[in-house]
C-alpha cells in the first residue's frame, strides 16, 4: 500500500467517529510525509493540532494504521508543509471553519415545512422583548390573535439582522398552531422567482389562485420589489383579493414604505394602509437578555463577566452577537473548556480583525447603486440628473468614510471627476446627514448591505 492509501483509509476511519466539523478541524491538510518500516510520520499543519492528535487520536489512528500493516509500531507528528497547499490554520480560523462546517452539517432548511415554509425555530418564545422592538413584537402577537381583522396589512420594518423574519415566522408559526389554516411565508425573493416561473411556463393564473386562497400570507424584505413592475402589480392584486376577504398579510422590510424607491404609488399606500412598526438596534439590557436566550439548549454556562464583554462589542445586529455567541461555543467544543475573559477577548478580537470588516470599492458601490435602484454603471456617467446626482455623492462620502482611498482616487473611480467635486460631496453628505434623519438611516441601511453582503 502506498502512504497515501493508508492514510486515506486512517482518515475514512477517523470520519465515521467524529462530527464532520471535528473531522475537518483536527484532520484538513494532513499527510503521511515518511514511513520506515515500523513507523509513519505524519505532517500536520501546526503545533496545536499535533499536540491534539498526540494526546487524543494517536492511539485511535495507529490502530487504524496496523491493522492495514501490522509492522508499524508508531506513528509521530511533524509540523511541516503537506503536499498541498498549506494554509495557515491560526486559531481564528479553525474556529470559523468550523462554523462554516457546522451550518453545511445541518441545512437550515430540515427544519422547514414544505407547504408553509415555516421554521419552527422561530417563535415568540424564543423572541426576547426590549424596547427596540416591543411595538413591533406587540403588533405581531396581536395579529395572530385577530387574524385579518385588527392590523391589516402588519408592516414590519427595520435594518438587517434584527429579527424582522424571526418575528415574521413567529406569527406564521402562532397562528399555525391553533387552527386549521392556510399560511405560507415566503421572501420576496422567492415570491419574484415564482412569478417570473409562473410567467414562463403560462401558469400565473394557478400561481394567484393558490396565493388568493390563503388566510395569512406574509412577504419577507419588499424593498426588493423596488422598480420590479410585474412582481407590483402581482403583489398589489394579491393584496387587494386578500384584503377584500379579511385575510391576513404581513409584510417586512429594511425600510418604511416612504423609503422604498421605484415603487408604484397604490402598492405603497397599501403598504401603509395598516400597521407599521419598526425595530431598532437593542440596548444593552436586550443584548444581554438574548445572549441568554440564545445560550439555553447549548448546554454550556458562560460567566456573566465574559456575557456582558460580548454584549458590550457586538452592538450593531443581533446576527452579529449571535455569530459572537457561536464563536464562543465552538471555542469550548474544540478546547473542551469554558472560555475565560481573556480567552473570549481573544476569540472576539481576532472575529473583529478578520477580513469580516474590509470592504472594496466595487462592494460600495454595488451597495449604493442597489440601494437606490440604479446601476452601478449610472454612477460613473456625466448625467445630472437628480436621481443620480445623490446616490453618486453618497458613494463618493462612503468611499472616504470606510475605504483608505484618496479624494482624486475616488474621483478615478467614479467616472474621472475632479478631487474637488469629490471633496464638495463629502462635505455636503457629512453635514446634511448630521441634520437630515431619513439621509442618515440611509447610510446606516447602506453601510449594513456593504458588510453584511456575500461578495465583499
Ligand atoms: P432580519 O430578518 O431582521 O435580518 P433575523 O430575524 O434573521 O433578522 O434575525 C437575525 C438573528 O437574530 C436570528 O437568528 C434571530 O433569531 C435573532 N434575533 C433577532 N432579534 C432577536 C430577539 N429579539 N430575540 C431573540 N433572537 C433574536
Ligand atoms: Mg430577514
Amino acid at each position: 500500500m502506498t502512504n497515501d492509501e493508508i492514510w486515506k483509509a486512517v482518515l475514512g476511519e477517523m470520519e465515521t467517529s467524529l462530527s464532520r466539523a471535528n473531522f475537518i478541524t483536527w484532520f484538513k491538510n494532513t499527510t503521511i510525509v515518511a514511513r520506515d518500516k515500523a513507523a509513519i510520520i505524519v505532517s500536520v499543519p501546526n503545533g496545536f493540532i499535533k499536540e491534539w492528535l498526540e494526546n487524543k487520536f494517536n492511539k485511535k489512528i495507529l490502530q487504524s494504521i496496523r491493522t492495514l500493516n501490522p509492522e508499524i509500531r508508531e506513528v509521530r507528528y511533524s509540523i511541516g508543509k503537506p503536499k498541498l497547499d498549506f494554509i495557515k490554520q491560526d486559531f481564528s480560523k479553525i474556529i470559523f471553519e468550523r462554523e462554516l462546517e457546522d451550518k453545511n452539517d445541518v441545512p437550515l432548511d430540515s427544519d422547514v415545512d414544505k407547504a408553509t415554509n415555516l421554521n419552527k425555530r422561530y417563535s415568540f418564545d424564543s423572541f426576547v422583548v426590549g424596547s427596540n422592538n416591543e411595538l413591533a413584537c406587540a403588533a405581531c402577537v396581536a395579529v395572530t390573535k385577530n387574524l385579518g381583522k385588527l392590523y391589516n396589512p402588519l408592516f414590519i420594518h427595520g435594518g438587517v439582522g434584527l429579527g424582522k423574519t424571526h418575528l415574521l415566522q413567529a406569527v406564521g408559526n402562532k397562528v399555525a398552531e391553533y387552527r386549521e389554516r392556510r399560511i405560507l411565508y415566503v421572501p420576496a425573493e422567492r415570491f419574484s422567482a415564482n412569478i417570473v416561473d409562473a410567467i414562463r411556463n403560462k401558469s400565473i393564473e394557478d400561481l394567484k389562485n393558490q396565493y388568493s386562497h390563503l388566510d395569512l400570507l406574509i412577504i419577507d424584505d419588499v424593498q426588493f420589489f423596488a422598480g420590479k413592475e410585474k412582481m407590483q402589480e402581482i403583489t398589489f392584486s394579491t393584496f387587494n383579493e386578500l384584503y377584500g376577504k379579511n385575510k391576513q398579510i404581513v409584510f417586512s422590510s429594511d425600510r418604511p414604505p416612504r423609503a422604498i424607491p421605484a415603487i408604484e404609488e397604490r402598492l405603497r399606500s397599501r403598504f401603509e394602509g395598516g400597521m407599521i412598526a419598526d425595530i431598532g438596534v437593542p440596548d444593552f439590557e436586550t443584548r444581554l437578555a438574548i445572549l441568554k436566550q440564545k445560550l439555553i439548549g447549548k448546554n454550556l454556562e458562560l460567566d456573566s463577566e465574559v456575557l456582558s464583554y460580548i454584549a458590550t462589542h457586538m452592538q450593531k445586529n443581533v446576527r452579529e452577537l449571535e455569530g459572537a455567541l457561536n464563536r464562543v461555543v465552538a471555542f469550548n467544543q474544540v478546547y473542551n473548556k469554558i472560555p475565560d475573559i481573556k480567552e473570549t477577548k481573544n476569540i472576539l478580537t481576532s472575529y473583529l480583525n478578520t477580513p469580516y470588516r474590509k470592504t472594496s470599492p466595487q462592494s460600495i458601490l454595488k451597495a449604493v447603486a442597489d440601494f437606490y435602484n440604479i446601476s452601478s454603471n449610472d454612477l460613473l456617467k456625466r448625467s445630472r440628473k437628480k436621481e443620480v446626482v445623490k446616490p453618486r455623492q453618497v458613494a463618493m462620502f462612503l468611499l472616504r468614510e470606510e475605504t483608505k482611498l484618496s479624494f482624486p482616487e475616488i474621483g478615478q473611480k467614479l467616472g474621472g471627476r475632479d478631487h474637488s467635486t469629490v471633496i464638495h460631496a463629502c462635505e455636503k453628505i457629512r453635514s446634511e446627514s448630521a441634520i437630515d434623519e431619513p439621509l442618515k438611516q440611509e447610510l446606516v441601511l447602506i453601510k449594513e448591505r456593504v458588510y453584511n453582503s456575500s461578495d465583499r
